[in-house]
């Protein structure tokens, strides 16, 4: 018998996310990150160290995927008042919380789409070591950018900070030496936009992009030789279908997006990331409110498109991962299971498609499928075991109750919403 430590997660209803079905009386074992051996519970050997979770009746599935999020931003209504309001180191500890809130709903690998410079490359270091409980993270840092797609309206002082913190550059050459910089700087993938946005006012064209096809071209080689993945912010056609063909991998938002533009993207293999809960923040009243009548109407209009548009890319089949865009205004973190259900209500998944959106397919679309996403010997052992089953009630994943156990790397970090894990880290391993 070995004297290892292992874990146990004994007779459980296992989804196999990569069949889509489920197989009863299943038992899984995990040795530190790693699990080691699944199969039928009947021929389950116990040793004398094992820690010993009884799942009978239980749901058990992979540790979900969410592919875009913004931890340093709250979801605040009013993100000038709260910008201007906040000390710029503020915003690590903010940024630690809503990775908490993201694994206590589930969450245990999030891809943030942009932070404040230097905050992901430190937090997602942080994790790993085991610090404190939270998710892994892939992340951006702060990106690169399109620069004058529309007129800035800050004021001259914050038009500094802003040019500081944004990697706003032209030129085949610059592109290429600010991704070889973010990889430097602790990036794991590239985060760029090919339109503008939707709160950005009218002058926002969000179906222009100042990306020459040369640069989007030269952005993707350079990513993709760097072992770093490629996404784009992309709300019209235009920009859409221009990242499409450059090569990208994902696809943040779609808004626009017409039947040509889903079959480019079949053809390319790229991932639709629909963000529909960015949408339903911004159409509150409380936020629509505190917009100019030009962008009420357009974000109206975004919302409506979102959901027609993304709805005919799912029936055509364009491949989606679950993003929710949280932390812009009025999307809060830990919510993104509401984002889960919206692909069965809205945009006609079936639980058991929308589950796999959230973790196998969330693990291709960022790359991660050889270490996550599914439950099976080798993978690292990010395992949700759930009360109820969510195939037969997707509503079960809005709920963080619901989750008896939530497991990153080989350890229990939460049990029925409540974080329980604190660092036996007496030295990182530096
Ligand atoms: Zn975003």
């Amino acid at each position: 018998m070995s004297e290892k430590k292992r874990l146990v997660i004994n007779s459980g209803n296992l989804f196999d996310s990569i069949t889509g079905t489920i197989k009863e009386n299943q038992t899984i074992v995990i040795e530190g990150n790693q699990i080691v051996w699944v199969s039928d519970s009947g021929s389950f050997e116990k040793e004398k160290n094992d820690t010993i979770i009884e799942s009978a009746g239980k749901t058990v599935f992979p540790g979900m995927v969410e592919c875009h999020i913004h931890l340093s931003m709250n979801g605040e209504i009013n993100m000038e008042r709260a910008q201007l309001r906040t000390k710029r180191d503020m915003y690590h500890f903010y940024s630690l919380v809503n990775a908490q809130k993201q694994l206590a709903s589930g969450f245990t690998t999030i891809r943030d789409a942009g932070s404040y410079d230097g905050i992901m490359p430190s937090l997602r270091r942080i994790l790993d070591y085991g610090v404190f409980a939270g998710p892994r993270i892939v992340n951006s840092d702060k990106g690169v950018w399109q620069w004058g797609n529309q007129e800035s309206v800050y004021p001259e002082a914050l038009l500094a900070w802003d040019r500081e913190h944004d990697q706003v550059i032209a030129g085949v050459d610059n592109v290429k030496h600010a991704i070889r910089d973010l990889k430097y700087r602790g990036a794991t993938y590239v985060k760029t936009a090919t339109t503008g946005g939707v709160l950005h006012g009218m002058e926002s064209k969000v179906s222009f992009s100042l990306w020459t096809d040369e640069e989007l071209i030269a952005i993707r080689e350079e990513a993709h030789r760097n072992d770093m993945h490629v996404a784009a912010h992309a709300h019209g056609k235009a920009g859409i279908d221009k990242a499409v063909l450059a090569g990208f991998d994902t696809v943040e938002h779609g808004s626009f997006m017409d039947e040509e533009s889903a079959d480019l993207m079949i053809k390319h293999g790229t991932y639709l990331i629909p963000t529909q809960m960015a949408a339903m923040g911004l159409i509150s009243p409380a936020l629509l409110k505190t917009m100019p009548p030009e962008v009420q109407k357009k974000t109206i209009e975004v919302d409506s498109a979102m959901k027609t548009n993304h709805k005919m890319a799912h029936e055509k089949g364009v491949k989606i991962a679950i993003g929710t865009d949280a932390g812009t205004p009025g999307n809060y973190h830990g919510n993104s299971g509401t984002e889960i259900a919206l692909m069965v209500k809205d945009v006609g998944m079936s639980p058991v498609q929308a589950l796999q959106a959230a973790t196998i397919e969330g693990a291709k679309a960022i790359w991660m499928d050889e270490k996550i996403g599914s439950i099976e010997k080798g993978k690292l052992a990010d395992i949700i075991i759930s009360d109820n089953n969510p195939l037969e009630d997707i509503s079960v994943l809005e709920k963080w109750k619901n989750f008896s156990h939530i497991i990153k790397d080989g350890k229990v970090m939460v049990k029925n919403g409540i974080l329980t894990y604190f660092s036996p880290v007496e030295k990182p391993p530096l």
